[in-house]
């Protein structure tokens, strides 16, 4: 049996790929941070193992690698998946609101990355799989820190794709468009509509529609990519 750990697996995305690599037979490891009921109820549902860590933070980082490795051994998949967004304009962002960005969503990729990447390394076979953004392709008007951390997560997943090759691990990034979870319940009808309308495919995208490209790239179907950004948006970025 596979284990996979998937970075804020609560709600929304990462949710989703609870139930999608459950269903598949992988061991699951949830992660999340502040969710607790929402983690309980998916741990009575899909049997996951859950594990309460702020990924931005090193020492809860490693704790968690150390009761994983203790207890269930290695890691041969890694979703990082836990992600934080806001809304501003570039002028009223602070260094904070910077700083919360960079924390979770590329400084947490690394210290996840980092604790669990000599499991795979040690076995010759893994596989990592970033989640990026639309915004971190093209930019989003009042998103520059969420779009730059989202940018990051495409160089960090290349240049990883790079070095772990030889080590036969693949990392691939997905990049989705406008998903419906909890990350988007602030955005006005009338802007949803208009994101709705830019969409060749005209809606918006769901959880499970993620999370089965994500299955894609974890599965032995997708051996021989490495390195690559997958779009999953309906046609909002060609
Ligand atoms: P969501 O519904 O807001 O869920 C975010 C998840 O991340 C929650 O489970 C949350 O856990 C977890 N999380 C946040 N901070 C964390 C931390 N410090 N440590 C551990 N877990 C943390 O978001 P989503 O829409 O599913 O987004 C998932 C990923 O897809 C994110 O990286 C996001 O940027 C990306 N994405 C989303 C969309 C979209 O339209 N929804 C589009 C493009 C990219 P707790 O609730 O337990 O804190």
């Amino acid at each position: 049996m596979k284990n996979v750990l998937i970075t804020g697996a609560s709600r929304g995305i990462g949710k989703a790929c609870v139930y999608e690599f459950s269903k598949q037979g992988y061991r699951v490891f949830l992660n999340y941070n502040k969710s607790k009921n929402e983690a309980e109820k998916i741990k009575e549902e899909t049997g996951a193992v859950i594990i309460n860590a702020d990924i931005s933070k090193k020492d809860e980082v490693k704790k968690m690698a150390d009761y994983i490795h203790e207890n269930y051994g290695k890691i041969d998949i890694i979703i990082n998946n836990a992600g934080i967004s806001q809304i501003k304009i570039f002028t009223d962002i602070t260094e904070e609101d910077w700083d919360n960005i960079f924390n979770v969503n590329i400084k947490g990729m690394y210290l996840v990355t980092k604790e669990f990447v000599n499991d795979m390394i040690s076995k010759k076979s893994g596989k990592i799989i970033n989640i990026s953004s639309m915004w971190g392709i093209t930019g989003g008007s009042c998103e520059v820190h969420y779009s730059a951390s989202k940018a990051a997560v495409i160089g960090f997943t290349k240049a990883l794709a790079k070095e772990l090759g030889p080590s036969n691990i693949c990392v691939n990034c997905v990049a989705p468009g406008v998903i419906d979870t909890e990350m988007n319940k602030n955005l006005n009808e009338y802007y949803l509509k208009e994101l709705c309308e830019e969409t060749p495919l005209g809606r918006l995208g769901k959880p499970d529609e993620v999370a089965k490209t994500i299955l894609f790239l974890a599965s032995n179907d997708s051996d021989f990519i490495t390195g690559q950004i997958l779009n999953v948006d309906g046609g909002m970025v060609i």
